[in-house]
């Protein structure tokens, strides 16, 4: 059996991880740096030296030349510059160094990272930092390249977060913080600490890279601006966990040696919905890891497809007309003493716990309902959220009815009784016990309970999952916060813990919504409920630049309001970027693939008709289709015209919001409207003729 793969040696092998540092540090040291980083506080010269070297070392033995501060800039990816080990000698010669300075700190040329104006009023240059709390790693490429790879935070000079890593740690500080003054107040006093987790599921596209090579949509924008519906698509959701084929397994395993290596644990892979549409996820883990992890799942997800023959897209929505492709995102809450808190518990107290925390959830996501859908705003999410598929953009939350029923009955002041459902066996008076399977199933909200963890639905499939984390994580503290402050007063816990619920059903209960979120009548029905329903990218952004915006992320340390404001300023002009960059791209095709074919077409069927009516015959069929093709391309370049000068207008406005307003309203709607004729064109033109690939060869022949 030379094919044998063996799991446990690979998992892991190329991370620096606990056990190799234990293994290559001497005790002392390791025994310290355990002790700071756990206290997050920072090492000698001395001791940065001894582990930098000891880095250096291993990485070397694996193969690595070079070394990277890997950091997450507020583009969304991630981002690094090599360096390589080499010192030169006075003898002509290179030793291979690494120093601890160099290990704790770099100092990248960010100035063309997007900054919102930050580093501007600061100070030009960006700072990266080692985030000792995640272990380095080595990534190797399919050439035998090998870097070592260390997680870093960057920020300015004046310790200003320039990335989305930063936030997601303060913003872990604070719901741990609030947690535990919760579990303190109710009378927990073992557990020390609160950790967020997070497992995200990753839906992506494969499309056989030649198909790639011939779109320039596809290439330049991740999606299909254009493309006729193919005589197929998923109606009759045969894909959906269908039986995987060889070429995409051959694929998905090479994937999981490489993840593995790096100690990512992907568990699940499956067929998604759409053809072409695949997922993958992880065994849940420590929050901001997850983070990290998710983006080198995307990373290599590109990388191994490319191996293939396959290219992977991440765009949520590659192709219209068949589903999009998101990021499900799997939050908890763990303590160090092996805890679950949104784990109902076997005994009366602890399912007080879990009530309390579940109730601060419910209150958090209507309370902050717009920064949620605001946190999974962007170009390409516009063709998801609320285009009846998953997620709708109105935000509600799905507790499934035994759930609902106990908070209501508690609401009501009264006791829930058992309707033969098996439940724990508990007796207080004031707190019901809480059947084991609580949770029925929902596939269409946006924010489920799923048993023991909220299942946040709206995030995107090429998104970063740090912005939706740090909404969830500071929204969460603040209530926590609130319910702490109420039962560190209380005389009575239960009583109070009652009192806390009965508040949140009264005032918050109208977000709870277990039917079917695709139908219309529950955008009417939330209308009444005055839930916000906000239809695109750029109203989805103004949530972050309320006042009360500010104030919250400023409270709890998270974002100060000069780095929330940025973030606005970047995604507001990301947003605008992208729509840029899909007309120019409209533009192009149409004016040198779509027009040109459809002229083609026109001058046979103009030859045609000339030779055949010579021929004394009858042409009505290519009289037919002759007018049908010159009105479409009338109608086409008709809109084209309209759109460059939209485009050109967008481009001239200065005030970023209206800039990005200009751009959805004109440039986005016209060269959307532009699609109809020439999806029309596609349609009749003779497939030989047609310059691009087809939704029918892009999304079967895989
Ligand atoms: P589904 O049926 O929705 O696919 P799974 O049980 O397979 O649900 O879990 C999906 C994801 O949720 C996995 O990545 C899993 O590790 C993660 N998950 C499970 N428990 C937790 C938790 N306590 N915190 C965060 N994520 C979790
Ligand atoms: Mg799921």
């Amino acid at each position: 059996m030379e094919n044998l793969i063996n799991v446990p040696e690979i998992f892991g092998s190329n991370v620096f991880n606990d056990r190799v540092m234990k293994e290559r540090l001497p005790k002392a040291i390791y025994r310290e740096f355990k002790e700071l980083s756990d206290e997050g506080k920072p090492m000698s010269g001395e001791m940065a030296n001894v582990i930098a070297n000891a880095m250096k070392d291993w990485a070397i033995e694996k193969g690595a030349t070079h070394y990277t501060h890997w950091f997450q800039p507020l583009t969304g990816i991630t981002a690094e510059k090599h360096d390589s080990f080499i010192s030169p000698t006075d003898d002509g010669g290179v030793i291979l160094e690494f120093s601890g300075r160099q290990l704790i700190q770099g100092e990248p040329d960010a100035s063309s990272f997007p900054s919102g104006g930050l580093r501007a009023t600061f100070e030009a240059r960006g700072y990266t930092a080692w985030d000792s709390t995640v272990p380095a790693f080595i990534k190797d490429n399919a050439a035998g390249d090998v870097t070592l790879y260390i997680p870093t935070a960057f920020h300015s000079y004046t310790g200003v977060a320039l990335d989305k890593k930063i936030p997601v740690l303060r913003s872990m500080s604070a719901v741990s913080k609030h947690a535990l003054r919760i579990l303190k107040a109710i009378g927990n006093t073992t557990t020390k600490r609160v950790t967020a987790t997070l497992g995200p599921e990753q839906e992506y596209f494969l499309i056989d890279r030649n198909f790639f090579l011939n779109r320039l949509d596809l290439m330049m924008c991740g999606r299909t601006l254009f493309g006729a519906p193919s005589p197929k698509g998923q109606e009759l959701e045969d894909q959906y966990f269908g039986s995987i084929k060889d070429k995409i397994s051959a694929f998905m395993g090479d994937l999981d040696i490489e993840l593995w290596k790096m100690g990512i644990a992907s568990k699940t892979r499956h067929n998604e919905v759409a053809p072409g549409q695949f997922e993958n996820a992880p065994v849940f883990t420590t929050l901001n890891i997850a983070i990290d992890h998710n983006q080198l799942v995307m990373d290599m997800l590109q990388k191994v497809a490319l191996r293939h023959g396959l290219i992977c897209l991440l765009h949520e929505k590659p192709y219209k007309g068949i589903n999009g492709s998101g990021k499900h995102n799997n939050w908890s809450l763990s303590t160090d003493d092996g805890q679950n808190l949104l784990e109902p518990g076997e005994n009366p107290h602890d399912n007080m716990q879990f009530l309390i925390f579940l109730a601060a959830l419910i209150r958090a996501v209507d309370k902050h309902a717009d920064l949620l859908r605001g946190s999974c705003a962007t170009a390409g999410q516009d063709h998801r959220l609320g285009a009846n598929e998953a997620p709708p953009a109105i935000i509600s939350v799905f507790l499934g009815n035994i759930l609902t029923e106990i908070l209501e009955k508690i609401g009501n002041g009264g006791k829930y009784e058992s309707k033969g459902v098996s439940f724990l066996k508990v007796g207080v008076d004031s707190l019901p016990p809480i059947p084991m399977d609580n949770s029925d199933r929902n596939r269409t909200s946006p924010f489920a309970f799923t048993g023991n963890k909220f299942e946040f639905r709206m995030v995107g499939s090429s998104m970063s999952c740090a912005g939706p984390n740090i909404v969830l994580n500071t929204i969460a503290a603040e209530t926590f916060d609130e319910f702490a402050t109420r039962l560190e007063k209380a005389k009575d816990i239960n009583a109070e813990a009652a009192a806390i619920i009965k508040q949140v059903m009264k005032e918050n209960s109208r977000v709870i919504f277990n039917g079917n979120n695709y139908s219309s009548e529950w955008e009417i029905e939330a209308g009444k409920r005055g839930l916000p329903n906000i239809k695109n990218c750029v109203d989805a952004h103004k949530a972050f630049t309320t006042e009360r915006a500010g104030e919250l992320f400023s409270a709890y340390k998270v974002l100060s309001k000069e780095e929330l404001h940025s973030r606005y300023e970047i995604y507001i002009d990301q947003y605008a970027k992208t729509i840029n960059i899909e007309a120019n791209c409209a533009i192009r095709m149409v004016k040198t693939q779509f027009l040109p074919a459809g002229i083609r077409y026109a001058g046979i069927l103009a030859d045609s008709l000339a030779k055949v009516k010579a021929a004394g015959a009858s042409a009505s069929v290519q009289a037919d289709i002759l007018k049908d093709v010159s009105g479409l391309l009338e109608s086409a370049s008709a809109k084209l015209k309209n759109l460059e000068a939209a485009k050109a207008a967008a481009c001239d406005i200065c005030d970023c919001t209206k800039k990005a307003e200009s751009y959805r309203d004109n440039v986005f709607t016209l060269y959307t409207e532009l699609r109809d004729d020439i999806d029309r064109l596609e349609a009749i033109v003779p497939a030989d003729i047609w310059p691009v690939p087809t939704y029918s060869e892009m999304l079967f022949k895989l």
